[in-house]
């Protein structure tokens, strides 16, 4: 029998607000634990929660970006559960009137992933396990992040499709500033649902849920395990159970968790604390209408505006900050295909030398943009400019204060150019008598030392032309 592999995404996004939900406490990471904790985050009686207006428009940006329709009335509801994260034993989300819902996503090679809904929520608290001391420590300073949860429809055919719309995600909701998206420190977290059919039946089959996925790799590994574990169950004539597993990194594996529970089991209800949420017509209109542009937009934009091949502008679309980069560079007069050069090149070599993503570039964009000035106008040559950035990297990026201390101004005086000529032609007889017996390499071999002469500083077409003259005379 030939299987066909279903899957649907349920992806949970930490919104990049200041503070929480429905509290003023910080939402920054990596805090010593219990710090940003407040009555209304950790659920004290008779504390009310306030809902925080920013986070419900980065929601509403990032519901238009995946072409949502956008409520404008929505609810929130109690999903009650006890766990030793949640403090509250329950957690505020959207059940029945969500606010956004049908969108669509186009993950390329012709396909569309369609988007069920988006909804609010908070988010709930940390539990660090202590294998040493075989004890569970609870860290509230979670509890109330503010999270967006975006629900597919179960479009999905195979791993690749998924990490397709995972990159494409991430990169939406970073251009928009809705989120970092950073799978490592939690800030989207995705749960895979799969289940198996025979190729070109209609029905579902029976599904299971994926936690704990913590790298894309991760992703489309458990999700070829587990399609495979569930083939091989039905082709056994067994049932596949519909439960939530845990993939296991180091078993490369996924294990049961839990039985699936349904709706029913959470008692959702409107929590009677928090009003139904109205939006106002002209506030959604002003934000669509003033949506940033996204990567692919941009790409398209620095092909047909300044000339970028397709693989350079997607290179640098693919990270928002190096994009950005690129631009300020730009907006300082550097040429925009030198600009491209500098960047993907000098720049990103320098980066990954140091082990740097693009959101910390040391270097000032004005000090690329200066260096690229002075090799358009001769004032330095390439190569020199390339050691120049080398140096000034993460010194604070002073080119012109480097280049006056290290005397590296590109040398264009002729006189000192053929002087150098004429001591390198005399100290290499051997090259001179090459190129004679019609050796061309010779030549090269000569300019070569007069620029060593002029410490690679010279003016690479007066070298050469010096040089062709001084071979012309010695015939
Ligand atoms: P629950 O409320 O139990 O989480 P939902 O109906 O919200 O279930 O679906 C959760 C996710 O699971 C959605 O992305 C949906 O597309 C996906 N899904 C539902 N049924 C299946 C199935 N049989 N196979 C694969 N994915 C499924
Ligand atoms: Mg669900
Ligand atoms: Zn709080």
């Amino acid at each position: 029998m030939i299987w066909e592999t279903v899957i649907g995404l349920e992806t949970h996004v930490e919104l990049a607000t200041r503070t929480k939900i429905f509290c003023g406490c910080s939402t920054s990471f990596g805090a010593p634990p219990n710090t940003h904790c407040c009555p209304v985050c950790t659920g004290m009686p008779g504390a009310l929660p306030v809902l925080n207006r920013r986070a419900v428009l980065l929601a509403v940006r990032a519901g238009l970006a995946l072409g949502c329709t956008v409520s404008r009335r929505c609810a929130f509801d109690r999903n009650n559960y006890f766990y030793p994260d949640l403090p509250k034993a329950y957690q505020i989300s959207q059940l029945y009137l969500p606010l956004c819902r049908d969108g669509a996503v186009d993950i390329g090679g012709g396909k569309t992933i369609r988007i069920a809904e988006l909804h609010l929520e908070e988010d709930a608290g940390k539990l660090v396990h202590d294998p040493w001391t075989e004890q569970s420590l609870a860290d509230f300073n979670r509890c109330g992040v503010p999270l967006i949860e975006i629900v597919t429809r179960p479009d999905f055919s195979a791993a690749e499709e998924v990490i397709a719309y995972l990159e494409k995600l991430k990169l939406t909701l970073q251009y928009l500033g809705v989120s970092d998206c950073k799978i490592q420190e939690g800030s989207l977290r995705c749960d895979v649902n799969l289940s198996v059919r025979p190729a070109g039946s209609r029905e579902l089959g029976t599904r299971t849920e994926l936690k704990n996925l913590g790298s894309f790799k991760a992703i489309a590994r458990a999700i070829d395990y587990e399609a495979r574990r569930q083939i091989e169950l039905l082709e056994e004539g067994r049932p596949v159970v519909q439960q939530t597993r845990r993939w296991d990194e180091n078993k490369d594996a996924t294990f049961p968790m839990r039985s699936k529970e349904n709706a029913q089991d959470y008692r959702y209800f409107p929590d009677p604390d928090l009003p139904p949420l109205e939006l106002e017509e002209a506030w959604l209109d002003s934000l669509a209408a003033a949506q940033p542009e996204m990567a692919w937009e941009k790409a398209a934009r620095y092909q047909t505006q300044w000339g970028l091949s397709a693989d350079d502008a997607r290179t640098l679309t693919g990270r928002k900050p190096l994009a950005d980069y690129f631009e300020a560079v730009v907006e300082l007069g550097a040429p925009p295909r030198r600009a491209a050069g500098w960047v993907l090149g000098q720049l990103l070599a320098a980066l990954g030398a140091r082990g740097l993503e693009a959101e910390h570039i040391p270097l000032p964009p004005a000090a690329l943009a200066r260096l690229i000035h002075l090799v358009e106008t001769g004032a330095l040559n390439r190569n020199t400019a390339a050691r120049v950035l080398e140096a000034v990297f993460d010194a604070g990026g002073d080119v012109d204060g480097y280049v006056a201390a290290h005397g590296l101004g590109q040398i264009s005086d002729p006189a000192a150019v053929e002087e150098a000529a004429r001591a390198a032609l005399a100290a290499n007889p051997k090259a001179l008598a090459d190129w004679r017996a019609g050796k061309g390499k010779a030549k090269g071999f000569l300019v070569g030392q007069v620029m060593a002469r002029l410490q690679g500083r010279a003016d690479p077409a007066l070298v050469n032309r010096a040089v062709d003259a001084l071979l012309e005379e010695s015939k």
